[in-house]
């Protein structure tokens, strides 16, 4: 059977400022319960393509001028941001943004106040996410700017699954992480993926990884889709392996 397409990105253009093509007709689909990696160097265009589809281009002044994005069947191109997150999809951003004088556990209540849970409810999706953040239940007390960059990246993760979301928009995980760290948290993201039903959309420059653990990809050089395919069917493809798995 073929998986219900839970997200449509069909042929979408990206200009920055009225004047800069930054996507020059992306298409992509993401199947509910799958993990969908967006591979590409720096500046393809990987996170001005997550921000279309969660309408969080506005504030950039970028704007989708070609194209449509279809969340279950429905155009969402004109929603806001906070729309989205209402509809079951969230972003976490690269670079991670934690509330830095806040503590772990209040940046993860951040996350619930969008959908007027009650306590009980709350109190579940905090003890949902220690579950899978464990280190994040040792440190909840601590002051969020200075835990590691690791525990940041956990924190921007259990906040975003404080919003009870459908589908993830993750930016770029691995960035600034030291190898080990980067296998616990698509470790995370995977048993997500697998025990929770959460689907990803994830952005990487790190190829080698997240072809490891994602089931599908994409590869967008200069705003255009390249190359798309079966995680594992990429893994062995000569030019993927010669481009983008010798890097990392
Ligand atoms: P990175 O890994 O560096 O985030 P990326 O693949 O996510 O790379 P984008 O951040 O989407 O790439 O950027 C794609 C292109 O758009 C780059 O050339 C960048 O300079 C340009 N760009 C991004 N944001 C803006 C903006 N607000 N205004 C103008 N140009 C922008």
């Amino acid at each position: 059977a073929t998986a219900e397409k839970l997200l449509e990105v069909n042929n979408i253009e990206v200009i920055y400022n009225h004047v800069i093509l930054v996507l020059k007709g992306v298409s992509l689909h993401v199947p509910k319960g799958g993990i969908t990696a967006l591979l590409g160097g720096n500046g393809a265009g990987k996170t001005t393509t997550l921000k279309a589809v969660s309408n969080l281009l506005h504030s950039e002044r970028g704007e989708v001028t070609k194209g449509s994005i279809l969340y279950r069947g429905e155009r969402v191109a004109d929603l806001d941001p906070a729309a989205m997150v209402k509809k079951g999809v969230i972003q976490v951003m690269e670079g991670r943004h934690c509330f830095e004088h806040l503590t772990v556990e209040e940046n993860l209540l951040t996350g619930s106040y969008t959908r007027g849970a009650s306590k009980g409810e709350i109190d579940a999706d905090l003890d949902l996410v220690y579950s899978y953040f464990p280190r994040l239940k040792e440190r909840r007390k601590s002051q969020a700017g200075y835990t590691s960059g690791g525990e940041q990246q956990m924190v921007a993760i259990g906040r975003a699954i404080m919003s009870r979301p459908e589908t993830v928009l993750l930016d770029e995980p691995s960035m600034g992480l030291a190898p080990q760290l980067v296998e616990q948290i698509f470790g995370i993201v995977k048993d997500l993926n697998e025990k929770e039903g959460l689907t990803f959309l994830l952005a990487e420059q790190n190829t080698n990884v997240a072809l490891r653990f994602a089931h599908y990809g994409y590869i967008l050089e200069s705003g255009r889709i390249v190359m798309d395919g079966p995680a594992a069917e990429l893994r062995e493809n000569p030019d993927v392996k010669e481009f983008y798995l010798g890097m990392s």
